[in-house]
């Protein structure tokens, strides 16, 4: 029996786009390919972000299109007890320190920054060596140490991260009291022992700090391969940001073709019209990780 376990891990942020429909589609044949075990998992532990409604519609229209979960579904909203025990062990560890910066001050420090350094993205630091007198914690950080991380990704290749420095320090409890995506995303990926990632590459930059938290907490590194990003005709990445239409009901067929297509598995001519029962089976049994580009073509 197989032992591979494979997620789609949509945020409740909109309705299901052809972006994550593309992740979904992709997670779902790589699991199914290796007989392996395949769950969706709720990640709504981010409500100022979220819309009303979306995580039902995104469970519909992942059911419309086929898509078989075999477990009930995971909502992150559930799991605080489980984040919350994480961040003792971190504390516990001194891998994590309280954080009194405001969002206004470390951005004035990147600003004064910018022109002598790219990396905007930075946190100065501040707080490292202790919360400046005064000031209480807003948020807790992980202390990032001072070695590469480097792992193979099983679509992009060889990723090697910068040393981690003190600039690399992320969030993991935030000031508006909630658990960060990096912290839960890596709990729950452990506790549903999944082994291997498969999502889009916008989230390959985020894959290093999930790395180090799986160091840090002694859990096991998953594999990871990350999909090309569906973009827009403008070049941006298709977003609820970006205006990227929900993936509809209506043309589950011509959208699952465009969504293998763009995963460099086009369907063979005369599949078309076919049940979508006879499309799945088809993608499932040419399903080839190897076909899938690094980006997408246009
Ligand atoms: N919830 C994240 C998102 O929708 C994805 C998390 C993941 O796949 O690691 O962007």
């Amino acid at each position: 029996m197989s032992t591979y376990r494979g997620r789609f891990a949509p945020s409740p942020t909109g309705e299901l786009h052809f972006g994550s429909l593309v992740a979904a589609v992709g997670s779902y044949l790589q699991a199914r390919a290796r007989q392996g075990i395949w769950l969706v998992r709720m990640e709504d532990i981010d409500p100022p972000r979220e819309q009303t409604g979306a995580a039902d519609s995104i469970l519909r229209t992942l059911e419309c299109y086929g898509f078989e979960w075999d477990q009930s579904v995971l909502y992150q909203s559930t799991r605080s007890q489980a984040y919350q025990a994480a961040l003792e062990q971190l504390r516990f560890q001194k891998q994590v320190y309280p954080c009194a910066c405001s969002r206004s001050e470390i951005q004035a420090v990147r600003d004064k920054l910018a022109g002598f350094t790219d990396a905007l993205d930075i946190y100065p630091g501040t707080c490292r060596k202790g919360l400046p007198d005064g000031r209480p914690a807003r948020s807790w950080r992980v202390r990032a140490h001072d070695r590469h991380i480097d792992f193979i990704d099983r679509v992009q290749g060889n990723i090697i991260a910068d040393r981690q420095q003190p600039g690399d320090d992320f969030v993991v409890y935030r000031a508006d009291g909630y658990y960060a995506y990096q912290l839960a995303v890596t709990v729950d990926d452990a506790w549903q022992d999944i082994t291997e990632i498969v999502r889009g590459a916008d989230l390959l930059a985020t894959t290093p700090r999930q790395i180090l938290l799986q160091q840090y907490l002694q859990l096991a590194q998953p594999g990871y391969a990350h999909l090309p990003v569906a973009i827009n005709p403008q070049g941006q990445k298709l977003s609820k940001q970006t205006g990227a239409t929900p993936v509809s009901c209506q043309q589950v067929s011509e959208t699952l073709y465009a969504a293998l297509a763009f995963l460099g598995h086009t369907v063979p001519g005369e599949l078309t019209g076919a049940p979508q029962q006879e499309i799945w089976s088809w993608a499932i049994d040419n399903w080839q990780l190897s076909a899938v580009p690094e980006t997408a073509s246009s």
